[in-house]
């Protein structure tokens, strides 16, 4: 079993990590892992990137602090809560990813079945309701959502991640700002193919069985978030294979042949 020495290199590893590959900027995020029923935690105001293993502050179960320097995140909450939830889970990442952030704000889904590795290794991304950062109700907004998925999105402000350890917490929320970035790139090109239900139904016999993943996901195709904020299909601003400026550009051309062909 995890001790805490070895816990507490692991936050700080992972902190520079999330730092390094832009996932916080300044100040941003923090990290937890729960050992027994203690939490050992990143404090408040302090760079991730750059912070000691004697920085981290640990708390009980409710949040009140056992020990340590510092103050633990007003974000602890949102942690304390996923545990609550999930008593199969032992670390907590909450980051601020861009590429996710920028699809959530613009209203675009990062639960569409495009990606095989991303379908049976994460699953849907389900985005919790917009809640004031550092609040109780920004707690209160990850219940349902952490119960079904251990990758979510806080509308606007950032994600949460959870595993049995730190470093599969981390993975996801690496996992899921990969997939953004390809979804990107793949909408800029200007078609994105997904992936029929078919197909997803043997991907998910697949991790079941021949993989053996732990964890909770949403299928990619799950009713429950496919609403109308953010679906990709239903988005005025979305690029499919029927791109409506490629059909201008035929019609155009159309025009320009049939009066070349008239001179
Ligand atoms: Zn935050």
């Amino acid at each position: 079993m995890l001790n805490e020495r070895e816990a507490r290199k692991q936050i700080v590893e992972i902190g520079k990590r999330l730092y390094d590959k832009g996932l916080i900027s300044a100040t941003d995020g923090n990290l937890s892992i729960k050992l027994g029923n203690r939490i050992i935690t990143t404090p408040s105001g302090v760079s991730k990137g750059f912070i000691d293993e004697s920085d981290l502050v640990i708390v009980d179960e409710n949040g009140s602090k056992i020990t340590g320097r510092g103050k633990p995140s007003t974000e602890l909450q949102m942690h304390l809560t996923a545990y609550r939830n999930r008593p199969d889970i032992k670390a907590v990442v909450h980051a601020h990813p861009p590429k996710c952030l920028a699809f959530i704000i613009a209203g675009e889904s990062l639960s569409q079945c495009v990606i095989p590795e991303v379908i049976v290794s994460i699953g849907a991304i389900p985005t919790a309701n917009y809640a004031t950062p550092s609040t109780e109700d920004l707690a209160k907004s990850i219940i349902e959502p952490i119960k079904k998925s251990d990758v979510i999105m806080l509308d606007r402000h950032g994600s949460l991640t959870v595993g049995d350890d730190i470093f599969s917490a981390y993975y996801k929320l690496e996992k899921m700002e990969h997939a953004a970035e390809v979804m990107l790139y793949a909408k800029l090109l200007g078609n994105v193919r997904t992936l029929s239900k078919s197909e997803v139904d043997k991907l998910m016999v697949l991790r079941e069985g021949t993989y053996g993943l732990k964890g909770n996901v949403l299928r990619c195709d799950d009713e429950i978030f496919s609403d109308k904020s953010c679906s990709i299909s239903n988005s005025p601003n979305s690029v499919t294979v029927n791109n409506p400026s490629i059909d201008l550009v035929k019609v155009i051309t159309q025009k320009v042949l049939e009066r070349l062909n008239q001179v």
